[in-house]
C-alpha cells in the first residue's frame, strides 16, 4: 500500500470521529452507519446475541427445554425465546433453567396457522398462556396433529415404508406436539433414511402423496388472537419457499393491518434477496425485523445464535406485550 492510499484509508477510518469532535456543542453528529447496520444481524461482533426462535422436545426439538437453555448459555447467548409448535408446555422448565444459567428467556410459541390453503407459522411472544381462546386453538391443533399423524403413518405403511404409530410415538416426549420430524426420527431409527433431511426430501414433503394437513386457524384471526392475549405476533420465516408454498406480500400486509408486529427476516431459509425484500417490506409496513436460528437440537443443522435479533427489537417486544408474562431474567 502506498503512502497516499494509506493516508486515504486513515482519513476514512477517522472520519466519523473527526466529524463528531469538530461539531459545535449541542449538535448531534450525523448518523454514520455502523458495521452492524451495514452487514445486518448475521455479524454479532461484540454485541448481545439474542435468538428468538428455538424448539425443545415439548414439540419436535430433540432436547429438553432446560437443555436448550443450557446450550444457549454454552454458546454465549444472552437471551433466547422458546417457541415450540402449538404448546407452552416447556415454559416452566425453561424458565427455571434460565435463572440457573443467567440466560434471558422469552416465553413464546410458534402457532400453526394458514391462509388460503398456505401454511403460515406465527411466533407469539410473551402471550398469556391461559387465554381461553388461545388454549382452545392450540389444543385443537395438537389433537388434529395426532389424528393427522395416524393417517400419515397409515399411508406410508400402506406404501411399504417400515413405520408404525408406536414407533413414531417412541420418538416424542409424552404429550409433545407431534410433527413430521417425529416420523423422520422413526424412519432414521428403522434405518430407512439417514436423517431428518432425507426423510423430508420426498416422503414427508408437503407435496408428497403421504402428506396430510392438520387443523390450523386462519393467520389473520391468529394475529388478532395473539394481540388479544397480550402477546406480540411475528411472522416466522415468511419467504421460506423451499420448504413449501409461501404467501404473497398482500397477505403479509393484511396481517400487518390486523396487528402483526414483526417479520423474521434473518432465518437460514432466506437468502440475500429474500432478506433485502423482507427488510424493505418491514420498513414499508412499519414492522420490526428479527433474526433467529429455529434451533431443533440434533435433528436439524440449525445452530443456536446463527441468526440474531437486535436488543432494541427485544425491547420493543417487551414494550408491546400486555399479558403480564415477562422475560425471565436473573
Ligand atoms: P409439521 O409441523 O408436522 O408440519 O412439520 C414441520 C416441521 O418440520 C417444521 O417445524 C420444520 O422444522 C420441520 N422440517 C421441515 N423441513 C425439514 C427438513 N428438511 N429437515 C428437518 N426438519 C424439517
Ligand atoms: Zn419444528
Ligand atoms: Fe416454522
Ligand atoms: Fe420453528
Amino acid at each position: 500500500m502506498n503512502a497516499a492510499s494509506r493516508s486515504g484509508l486513515l482519513a476514512l477510518l477517522l472520519t466519523p470521529l473527526v466529524v463528531a469532535v469538530t461539531l459545535p456543542p449541542g449538535d448531534r453528529p450525523p448518523k454514520v452507519a455502523s458495521l452492524q447496520e451495514t452487514v445486518g444481524p448475521l455479524a454479532t461482533l461484540g454485541r448481545v446475541p439474542i435468538d428468538l426462535h428455538t424448539h425443545s422436545n415439548a414439540s419436535d426439538g430433540t432436547l429438553d427445554p432446560a437443555d436448550v437453555v443450557a446450550e444457549a448459555a454454552h454458546h454465549g447467548l444472552t437471551a433466547i425465546a422458546l417457541t415450540d409448535h402449538d404448546t407452552t408446555a416447556g415454559w416452566d422448565e425453561a424458565a427455571q433453567a434460565a435463572l440457573e444459567h443467567g440466560v434471558g428467556l422469552v416465553p413464546g410459541v410458534e402457532i400453526s396457522t394458514h391462509h388460503g390453503g398456505i401454511s403460515i407459522h406465527l411466533l407469539a411472544y410473551l402471550v398469556d398462556p391461559a387465554n381461553p381462546e388461545l388454549v382452545r386453538e392450540m389444543e385443537h391443533a395438537r389433537e388434529s396433529r395426532d389424528t393427522r399423524m395416524e393417517r400419515m403413518v397409515e399411508k406410508l405403511a400402506a406404501a411399504g415404508v417400515p413405520i408404525t404409530l408406536d414407533a413414531v410415538l417412541a420418538q416424542a416426549r409424552p404429550g409433545a406436539t407431534l410433527g413430521r420430524p417425529h416420523i423422520a426420527d422413526a424412519l432414521v431409527a428403522a434405518g430407512h433414511v439417514a436423517g431428518r433431511d432425507e426423510a423430508f426430501d420426498d416422503l414427508l414433503h408437503d407435496r408428497s402423496p403421504y402428506y396430510v394437513r392438520h387443523y390450523a386457524p386462519d393467520a389473520i384471526r391468529a394475529v388478532r388472537l395473539v394481540r388479544a392475549a397480550g402477546g406480540v405476533p411475528v411472522m416466522a420465516h415468511p419467504f421460506a419457499n423451499r420448504r413449501g408454498r409461501t404467501v404473497s406480500d398482500e397477505v403479509i400486509e393484511e396481517m400487518a393491518a390486523a396487528g402483526l408486529a414483526g417479520l423474521e427476516v434473518h432465518h437460514r431459509d432466506h437468502f440475500g434477496p429474500e432478506r433485502l425484500h423482507g427488510q424493505a417490506l418491514a420498513d414499508r409496513l412499519g414492522l420490526f425485523v428479527t433474526g433467529s436460528s429455529d434451533f431443533h437440537g440434533a435433528g436439524k443443522e440449525n445452530r443456536l445464535g446463527e441468526n440474531t435479533t437486535e436488543p432494541a427489537v427485544l425491547a420493543q417486544i417487551e414494550e408491546q406485550a400486555s399479558s403480564g408474562v415477562t422475560v425471565v431474567r436473573r
